[in-house]
Formats: C-alpha cells, structure tokens, sequence
C-alpha cells in the first residue's frame, strides 16, 4: 500500500459529464466513506464499485452499499486469498458465502477473482483455480457481473474462462493485456476497464491496447489506494483522482474528454447492471 508521506494530489478539474470508478478498495483508503465520496462527486465521479478482497471486506462492500446507493459492491475472494483461506481448510465454506452475499440486491457482482501469478507461487496456483472456476459459477448462478484479476496469468486465465464460459457481463479490471488480448477481448464482447498504469511512462503496449478496445467496451477504474495516475504516482490513490486517467485515456484514443466520459458512463452501467 503506498504511504502517506507526501501530500494528496489536488482535486482535478471536474468532469462535465459524471462517470463510475468501476474498481475501488475505500476499505484500505485513510480518508471516511463519506469523505472519498463527497471528493468523487465534487469532481463527477458520481458512483463507484467497492471490491472486496476477502470474506471480511465483502461483508464490508455490501454493507457499505446498503448504507450508499451511489456504492455498488463486489464480493470474492482476491487470488491472493484463495491460497490462504484453502490452507486454514476454509476455502469452500467461504465460497459459499461469497454466493450468499453475491445475492444481495446491492452486489451487482462476483470480483475481484482470477489469477496472479506475480504474488503467489506455484503452490497456491491449485486453489487459486479452483477458486477461480467457483466465482465463474457464482456470478453465473446469481447472474452478476464477473471482475477478473489477471496479473502475469494471461494465458491461463483465458483459458479458464473457455473452459468454464464466461458470464454475460465480464470485466477485465486493471487491465494488462497488450493491444492483440485487446482485440480477443473485444470479440467476446468483454469489458476492459483501465487503471493509473495506464497513464506511467513504460505502459506502451497499455496504451497500444487501449487505442484499439471498441469505446463500447472501455472502463476506467482508481483501483485505489494503488496505482496513482502520473503526475502523482507513488502518493495515494482515491477515486476523486479518475479524471486525471480518464483525461490521459481520452487522449490515447483520440477521443474528447465528454465523448470517452459517456461511453464509459454508459459501459459501466451496462456492464454492472445499474
Ligand atoms: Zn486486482
Ligand atoms: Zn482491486
């Protein structure tokens, strides 16, 4: 998690048109609930989906967008977690409840779950798939969106996927794919939603992706309190930040900043189910 040690960046200039930051933990941000989303709105980031990591913090989710309706919740068990909740021989008791919570009329769906391959080692890529292939049944059970978490698990994670059938409504958050999983992406119809890496100086092939996802399919996401936008990486993230990358976004896609902001208004909507 980044420290505090340098000041917060300042509150961007407001969006003309409102958007959703499709990924966020306000769980692990220092400021209040309430105090991010009064930032986020005074900027028009006007609704947000709050992600849980592990059985605890999407208890958390639901409740915190019970108490919200400008908060939507996720609710999984993060690839990192899966590993460790199959080891205290809990990984099956609390899929079960990540369904039960997943029916809540105010979890719009089953994230963040996937594959990371960067934090976990080969011992824990077993139930990290096993873990993985229960949240595709979930969300398909309790007909929510899937959040995918891919990190260096390319490969696999698409191959999951064929297996098993993705859901109706798919989103790649924080996407990583270079411009050619772009592309596969988009035949499937699958939403890719960019984070602040997006905006950093050696995410190239990020941006080579990003120019070629159809605007029909495209999210932004803080994924905060990681992955700060440039100028202010390395300070902490929070969702009132989202116009700094949306802007960067717009302009890798040669698009204007209204024109991107209603696709991707619209694609979060359509995405979550809204
Ligand atoms: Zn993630
Ligand atoms: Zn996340």
């Amino acid at each position: 998690m980044p420290s505090p040690t340098q000041p917060a960046p300042p509150l961007p200039e407001p969006l003309r048109v409102a958007v959703a930051d499709s990924h966020t933990h306000l769980d692990m941000q220092e400021p209040s609930v309430e105090e991010a989303l009064s930032a986020a709105a005074a900027v028009g980031v006007g609704t947000l989906v709050q992600v849980g990591c592990d059985l605890e913090r999407s208890r958390w989710a639901a409740e915190t967008a019970a108490r919200h309706p400008e908060v939507h919740a996720a609710v999984a068990l993060h690839p990192n977690e899966a590993p460790r909740a199959a080891e205290r021989g809990e990984l099956d008791s609390s899929l079960a409840e990540i369904e039960r919570l997943a029916g809540l009329p105010q979890v719009l769906a089953v994230g963040e779950t996937g594959l990371d391959y960067f934090r976990t080692g080969e011992d824990g890529i077993g139930s990290q798939q096993h873990s993985f292939r229960a949240h595709i049944a979930i969300a398909k059970r309790t007909e929510r969106a899937l959040v995918i978490h891919d990190r260096d698990a390319h490969a696999d994670v698409l191959r999951i996927l064929d297996e098993e059938g993705a859901p109706e409504r798919t989103v790649f958050h924080c996407f990583s794919g270079d411009a050619e999983m772009a592309r596969l992406c988009a035949s499937k119809g699958w939403f890719m939603s960019f984070a602040g890496n997006v905006t950093f100086k050696n995410a190239q092939p990020l941006r080579d992706a990003l120019a070629v996802a159809p605007p029909e399919l495209v999210l932004v996401e803080t994924d905060a309190p990681f992955l700060t936008p440039a100028p202010y990486r390395g300070r902490t993230n929070a969702p009132y930040l989202v116009p700094v990358t949306l802007r960067a976004m717009a302009a890798t896609k040669g698009m204007s900043e209204d024109s991107l902001a209603e696709h991707v208004a619209a694609n979060t909507a359509r995405a979550f189910g809204y």
